[in-house]
């Protein structure tokens, strides 16, 4: 016998991760609850991932329009942001309402009920006061909230995050963006490439500063060619805002703009979500599951909230070994050698594994090569490079960046080497199709091959 508020599987928040465990479960027959106190499907499609990245293709449009002059005769380019932030409220987020994902999840076989879930212990999960419990586990998906630096009088004024950028139906005319990873980069650079009068602060002394320095290089070169003033290594002493304008005292420079942008790392929502009674810290900062997402007896947990990189393609990847794991699967299981990541600016950041410095952190006898994109001369634009990172030893590829033009994409053989540990010499004897940018790997390779005694 069952009861109503008995499931087997119950999902807690449903990020991109959580909604695809939830519906795959609920089509493989089992009695899934998802829980849910915002939106369905998490921060990528209503303020992140999606709506950002279609503010990036209009910003790339635009400076890609500025190049008729120089190649093919004239334009004038007005940018508006009005198809914007329409195409954002209408494709992408439906006015953000969840509605059609609901219904995805309940045409699945699934039960929704909107709200906050808090942990009870025991297979437990309560919802505004009645508590649902699942036989087989609970899936923790609970994500990221944005997060401000502890700068003086920050927390008093009016600044945005993704979430208002988002929903923004017209630019200012200046604007101020703490923060350069690669949310804080794209968001800075659309700004910009639709005129606005961008200062962006960084504490750490180079923008990306998780990426290969290389990469940090010529991002800021494009950042400087695209009229950003980049302040790295700065120390924000106060914050404050007054007849519409903000004030920013930066290493003792006083700073002005329209808004300000903080884009300054994430916060996990585990505070409050009963972490205790399934025998976890409930300060906890961030969850360490094993290799199949667990977390605690019979409590899964994916996405952000796990930090081994957070994206989306990391929260599915995850939501798909747990699914694995609660339908008696026998794997496969997590492996992060090769998570990828891109930072969707002009020209993009793309990478693979590990940077050069943690790879010879974990003691690996390292190799690195660098070589530029090139490649497609006839675009008249030839920015980028390509650097690798090998293994001395077992002579395979462990890791490397392309920034250049669609660099997500000239990474996706990257991606494929470290994953499937292609052999060195396989990789460089193959056929690289002329001109592409891919073709610069060519050139790189062979230099690794040399420094490896000649392949
Ligand atoms: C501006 C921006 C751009 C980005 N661009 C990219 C990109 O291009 N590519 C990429 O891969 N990633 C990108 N990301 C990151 C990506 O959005 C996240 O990694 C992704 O959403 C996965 O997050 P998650 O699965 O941890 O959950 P989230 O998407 O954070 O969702 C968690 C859900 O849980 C809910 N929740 C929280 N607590 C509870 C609770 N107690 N009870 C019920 N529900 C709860 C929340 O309301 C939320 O809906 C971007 C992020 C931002 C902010």
């Amino acid at each position: 016998m069952t009861g109503e508020n008995e499931y087997d599987v119950i999902v807690v928040g449903l990020g991109p991760g959580g909604e695809h465990v939830a519906i795959k479960a609920a089509e493989s027959g089992l009695r899934v609850l998802g829980v849910e106190e915002r939106l369905v499907g998490g921060e990528c499609p209503y303020f992140g991932c999606v709506p950002s990245k279609m503010m990036i293709a209009a910003a790339h449009t635009l400076r890609e329009a500025r190049r008729v002059g120089e190649l093919a005769g004239s334009s004038t380019v007005s940018p508006d942001w009005t198809p914007v932030a329409t195409r954002i409220r209408d494709e992408a987020t439906d006015d953000w309402d969840d509605t059609a994902a609901v219904k995805r999840l309940e045409d699945a076989g699934a039960t929704f009920v909107r709200g906050r879930g808090v942990l009870a212990g025991d297979g437990g999960v309560t919802v505004d006061g009645t508590t649902y419990r699942a036989s087989r586990g609970i899936v923790v998906n609970t994500g990221t909230a944005p997060a401000a630096p502890p700068i003086d009088g920050l927390a008093d004024t009016p600044y945005w995050t993704n979430r208002d950028m988002v929903k923004l139906t017209e630019l200012p005319g200046s604007a101020v963006v703490i923060g350069g990873g690669a949310i804080g980069c794209e968001l800075a650079q659309v700004m910009a490439l639709f005129g606005v009068q961008v200062t962006m602060v960084e504490v750490a002394d180079r923008l990306v500063a998780l990426e290969e320095p290389e990469a940090s290089a010529a991002l800021e070169h494009a950042f400087a060619e695209t009229g950003i003033q980049v302040l790295t290594g700065a120390s924000i002493g106060s914050v404050s805002y007054s007849e519409g304008r903000f004030t920013l005292d930066v290493d003792g420079q006083e700073i002005g703009a329209d808004k300000l942008l903080v884009a300054a790392g994430r916060r996990n929502n585990l505070l409050g979500l009963g972490l205790e009674h399934v025998g976890l810290d409930p300060e906890s900062r961030v969850l360490d599951p094993d290799d199949h997402m667990r977390v605690a007896d019979g409590v899964w947990a994916i996405g952000d909230i796990v930090g081994k990189g957070a994206f989306t393609h990391v929260s599915m990847y995850q939501g798909a070994v747990v699914l694995n794991d609660l339908l008696g699967r026998d794997g496969p299981w997590a492996d992060y050698r090769a998570v990828s990541r891109v930072t969707f600016t002009a020209p993009e950041v793309a990478s693979v594994g590990l940077t050069e410095k943690a790879a010879r952190e974990q003691g690996i006898d390292v190799v690195v090569a660098t070589g530029d994109l090139g490649g497609r001369g006839w675009m008249a634009r030839e920015e980028g490079l390509i650097k690798l990172v090998a293994d001395r030893d077992r002579e395979i590829l462990v890791g490397g960046v392309v920034v250049g033009p669609a660099g997500g994409e000239i990474m996706s053989m990257l991606e494929l080497a470290v994953h499937a540990e292609v052999p060195l010499p396989t990789l460089l004897h193959q056929h690289f199709a002329y001109p592409t940018y891919h073709r610069a790997y060519e050139t790189v390779l062979k230099d690794l091959g040399e420094q490896l005694g000649g392949h």
